[in-house]
């Protein structure tokens, strides 16, 4: 599967930071990971740190996934609006999984100030209403996540003009969000890993893996056996390949990134920035100054007709985002796509599924907050381990399924 097209930043930005030997002998651990981006290195880190004996193999270079190609917005808000998850789950579960997703923001950021050189910044968030006719929507989702205790302030369309040079009806401005530089927060927590005991191997595909008493067996393509207690599969968008449900529709998503602007970004200095449409335009600043901006997500799922689409693509999120900010230059420096997987409820899936038994647990840290989703998964997976019980584990499992 081919998930990226165009120049991703962070791989250019960084370059290829750490080769990871390929595995060449059998191996046997508590938990093997298949996937090395964002979601397998959090729950890498997670289970290394409960002491568990951890092996994390990727069949491309680490963080060469999703991972690279993702903009790296740290959000608690979810694609779904909490008023919508209230209409399909009840009250309960969207207070849930919202303050699920607020408390990942402050476990990303003290797990980012242990690493170096991560670009982990608080940011505010910022969501704007695209149309007039959005504006009692956004109002009533203010007032219900400000019941359950969320700071979140209601601004008005004068304060938007006058404080933030956005014209729009309403927005919603939240305290709680991030961004980081998500490539090198997988090289950093690997090479830590590796540090405490982990193996990490880079080129090395799983081909297959069954059950067995008390664990699993899977096989490389390099013919290595690895014996496990558990089986975690973190291979993002390629996960889907390893179920007959279908679970969730793949997506193209675009983004670009500007040169390095000199002075204020104003807005986007300290806020990152959202709208209600969908698809949803979003921009950030990145550590270095530029703006880092994505959106135009469409249903393309065949990689040749996405590489031809950057540069239109790029074109259409540049005259929006001027429209939005008409004092900057946003003309595109590098400019991408990746693929991006969507669940109908916007919420992810970590679990065991049927299909496989329960010693195979997936990883599927679906939607536009996916890596919030993935510091998640990493403690649901880490309970799954460990025989505990999570908050979470039912609602973002796939028996919520049978729910709907
Ligand atoms: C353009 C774009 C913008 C995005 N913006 C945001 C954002 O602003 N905020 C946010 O939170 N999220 C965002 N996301 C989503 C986020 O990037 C993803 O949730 C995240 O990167 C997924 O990480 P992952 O580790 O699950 O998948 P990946 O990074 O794809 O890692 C999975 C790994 O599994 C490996 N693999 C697959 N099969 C096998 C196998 N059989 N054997 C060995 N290895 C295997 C792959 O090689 C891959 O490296 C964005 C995504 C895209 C595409």
């Amino acid at each position: 599967m081919d998930l990226k097209s165009g120049t991703p930043f962070w791989a250019i930005r960084n370059g290829l930071m750490t080769a990871f030997p390929k595995l060449q002998n059998n191996v046997e651990c508590d938990v093997l990971i298949v996937g090395a981006g964002i979601t397998g290195a959090l729950i890498a880190h997670a289970m290394s740190n409960a002491g568990l004996n951890v092996c994390i193999v990727d069949k491309r270079d680490v963080a060469w996934g999703s991972t690279s190609a993702s903009t790296a917005l740290l959000q608690y808000e979810i694609d779904t609006e909490m008023q919508d998850l209230r209409s399909l789950y009840g009250e309960a579960d969207a207070v849930l999984a919202y303050r699920a997703c607020a408390t990942a923001i402050g476990k990303l950021q003290r797990l980012a100030t242990s690493l170096r050189s991560v670009d982990f910044q608080r940011m505010k968030s910022l969501y704007y209403a695209s149309h007039w006719y959005h504006r009692q929507q956004l109002i009533d989702e203010g007032e219900l996540r400000r019941q359950h205790g969320l700071k979140v302030k209601t601004l008005s369309r004068d304060t938007l003009k006058t404080s933030y040079g956005i014209d729009a009806a309403t927005g919603l401005l939240s305290e709680v969000g991030a961004e980081m530089d998500p490539y090198q927060m997988v090289h950093q927590l690997l090479r830590k890993l590796r540090r405490a005991g982990g193996q990490v191997h880079d080129h090395t595909a799983i081909e297959s893996f069954k059950p067995k008493r008390g664990g699993v067996v899977a096989t490389t393509d390099g013919g290595c056996r690895i014996d496990a207690k558990y089986l975690v599969m973190a291979a993002g968008y390629e996960n889907e390949r390893h179920l007959d449900q279908k679970v969730a529709s793949n997506r193209s998503s675009y983004a670009y990134v500007t040169d390095t602007i000199t002075g204020s970004l104003g807005v986007l200095d300290d806020t990152l920035v959202w709208e209600s449409a969908r698809p949803y335009l979003y921009l950030r600043r990145t550590g270095d100054n530029r703006v880092l901006l994505g959106g135009e997500d469409d249903d393309i799922d065949v990689a040749v007709k996405r590489d031809a689409q950057v540069g239109r693509k790029a074109s259409t999120l540049q005259r929006k985002a001027e429209k939005l900010f008409p004092q900057l230059d946003l003309s595109p420096a590098f400019a991408w796509a990746g693929t991006f997987a969507e669940t109908d409820d916007g919420l992810p899936f970590f679990g065991a599924h049927e299909q496989h038994g329960p010693r195979v647990l997936f990883a599927m840290a679906y939607g536009g907050n996916g890596i919030t989703y993935s510091q998640i998964g990493s403690e649901i997976l880490r309970s799954t381990v460990q025989g505990k019980a999570h908050a979470l584990s039912k609602l973002f499992s796939f028996a919520r399924l049978d729910r709907k």
